[in-house]
């Protein structure tokens, strides 16, 4: 293992916002970044040092791309990894393809966290209305059916009260692939771990939010989670250093649990820096985008320790960032927004932390 020196390139791929804070965080340390996305630009351009455009799936160009840069990482994991194996072979890749191909496979990853040891909903893979009928009588209502793959914040889910509606929950989904059937389990808070392993092996973990969702996608994230959420870390945490350690990952990653009445139920895992870790800008020694920088140029990981009491995160969706001016007027608030210019309902614009209990 090599240490890169400052003033090496860092490649992303992607260039949404997490590229951005990503950018940013290297740049304190003395790193440039270089884009790779499919787009001609996006939140990341602002502040990267180089945006290569290129398609997913053009393994030459992403070839050429990992020639030109000293290590690559990526802050989009919906993508092809086929493709990927070409910068493999050309640069330094963290995490490894194997996490991204488990992450973005929800059939996989639950397979995956049960192997380590890990509880998750009772669920069956679905391929046809058959098996969605045959499923639905076994797990039962209520149930959710979701894509296994190319989902997130909330798409591509159905809810299913009821067997009746088999016939309209088929007709939804049929068509995205293959789905899962989950059960819905019976939660009073959701949370997340924010894990950073480094290339030495060393893993540390930051203070676990409490997570609220709003249509499928993250409205808050708040330190220190609730007591039953506290209660349950330190099982939700050995799950997480077994399942990075099997992966060898190096870098950030994310795991979404439910704290059940019988303790944590895996949901899913995010092979890279996550929303629901945003709070660690300000609200941390080192936040997620700092020590993922670290781990990926060799460096060792700095202090997860929270730096206030009290934390809260709120994601601005849609018009919430026209307010812009009222964020900003709240001098205990850290105001990120994310240049995106079109507020489009769902979409993330931006975000605010606020430090309480100093
Ligand atoms: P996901 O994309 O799987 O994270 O789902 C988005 C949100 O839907 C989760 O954060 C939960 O609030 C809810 N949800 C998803 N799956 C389940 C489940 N099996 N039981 C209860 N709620 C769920």
């Amino acid at each position: 293992m090599k240490t890169l020196p400052p003033g090496s390139t860092i490649g992303i791929i992607g260039g949404g916002q997490l590229g951005r804070m990503l950018c940013m965080a290297a740049a304190q340390l003395g790193y440039r970044c270089f884009i790779y996305a499919p787009e001609d630009r996006g939140p990341a351009s602002d502040v990267c040092a180089g945006w290569v455009q290129g398609d997913y799936s053009d393994a030459d160009a992403l070839a050429a791309f990992a020639r030109i840069v000293d290590v690559v990482t990526f802050e989009f994991e919906n993508v092809d990894p086929a493709p990927l194996r070409q910068i493999a072979a050309n640069a330094p890749l963290f995490p490894p393809i194997e996490a991204l191909e488990i992450g973005q496979d929800r059939v996989r990853e639950k397979s995956f966290a049960a192997d380590c040891g890990g509880r998750t909903a009772q669920w069956a893979k679905v391929d046809s209305k058959a098996d969605l009928k045959r499923a639905l009588e076994a797990i039962g209502t209520p149930a959710i059916l979701k894509t296994s793959r190319f989902g997130y914040d909330g798409k591509g889910q159905v809810r299913i009260q009821a067997l009746s509606e088999v016939d309209a929950a088929w007709k939804a989904l049929s068509g995205a692939g293959t789905l899962i059937l989950e059960k819905m389990v019976r939660f009073a808070h959701e949370f997340s771990l924010l894990v950073v392993r480094d290339q030495r092996g060393n893993v540390s973990f930051w203070d676990a939010p409490e997570n609220v969702h709003k249509d499928g996608i993250l409205a808050t994230s708040t330190i220190p989670a609730a007591p039953e959420v506290q209660q349950q870390v330190p099982a939700a945490r050995a799950l997480a250093r077994k399942m990075a350690e099997r992966l060898n990952y190096v870098g950030v990653f994310a795991i979404e649990f439910f704290a059940s009445g019988d303790g944590p139920v895996f949901n899913e895992m995010a092979p890279r820096v996550h929303n629901s870790g945003h709070w660690t800008i300000e609200g941390a020694v080192a936040s997620q985008f700092e020590n993922h920088i670290r781990a990926v140029v060799g460096l060792p990981i700095a202090s997860t320790k929270s730096t206030a009491p009290q934390i809260e995160m709120r994601n601005l969706i849609g018009a919430d960032a026209d307010k812009w001016l009222e964020w900003a007027s709240d001098a205990l608030s850290h105001l990120h927004l994310y240049g995106k210019d079109d507020p489009r309902p769902g979409r993330k614009m931006g975000h605010i932390t606020r430090l309480g209990g100093l």
